[in-house]
């Protein structure tokens, strides 16, 4: 397995002999084990923050994200929402069809989640059927038409092996309209998604809609 490439070069004609070649052969050892140590080193860090079930961000990576796009959402001015996913009656769906299909639909709505949105956007499994996505650069309108597309194409998914609609609640806040830390946002965020829920469930509600509910 090629790890790099140790090349030498020297201005002087046959500055190189056969009796460098030993030595040399130990230092691109060296070498090796040292890169290979930082490529473990780096897939470690991916995969602490890396849900093991469905590919996407977990909940660690959220929290530490979050607090990173809030600090540039305010130095430039640029927005930033939190939608909050929960699939509705997932444990029917658990229930009636087996956990490992379950767990298949759960990757597939991470898969579907990573596809309509755009690459700046962050997915997270935030804990069992619950996702939160960041939005930056965003305003709270044009997130709530990004979750209601989500929505949608959720209702419409057909996920083999479920012989009904999956649907699911959402919860939407932005920044700063709805909080400016992240346990303001997340709460906002919250709050709407258990609004959607008590309101009957597979639709979309901006948290300052959900103040009123
Ligand atoms: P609601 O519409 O109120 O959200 O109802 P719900 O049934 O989705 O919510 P509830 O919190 O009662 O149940 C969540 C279910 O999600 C229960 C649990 O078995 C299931 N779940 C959580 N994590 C996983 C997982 O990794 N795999 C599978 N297959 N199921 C999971
Ligand atoms: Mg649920
Ligand atoms: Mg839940």
């Amino acid at each position: 397995q090629p790890l790099g490439v140790l090349v030498l070069e020297s201005a002087t004609a046959g500055a190189f002999r056969t009796a460098d070649v030993r030595p040399l052969e130990s230092v691109a050892d060296i070498c090796a084990i040292a890169i290979q140590n930082a490529n473990f080193f780096e897939q470690t860090r991916r995969m602490a923050f890396v849900d093991g079930l469905t590919g996407v961000y977990n909940r660690r990576y959220f929290e530490q994200r979050i607090l990173e796009e809030l600090e540039r959402a305010s130095r430039y001015a640029g927005g930033l929402a939190v939608i909050m996913l929960d699939i509705d009656h997932f444990k029917k769906v658990n229930d009636e069809f087996g956990h490992l299909l379950g767990d298949e639909v759960l990757r597939q709505l991470s898969n579907i989640l990573t596809q309509q949105l755009r690459r700046v956007d962050v997915v997270c499994r935030y804990g069992g059927e619950e996702f939160s996505i960041l939005v930056p650069q965003t305003t709270g309108e044009h997130a709530l038409g990004v979750a209601e597309k989500l929505r949608k194409v959720i209702e419409d998914w057909n996920f083999p092996g479920v012989p009904r609609p999956v649907t699911v609640s959402i919860g939407v806040a932005d920044f700063p309209g709805n909080g400016t830390t992240r346990d303001e946002l997340v709460k906002a965020a919250d709050a709407a998604l258990y609004a959607a829920k008590q309101a009957g469930r597979n639709r979309v509600l901006a948290a300052a809609a959900s103040a009123r509910v």
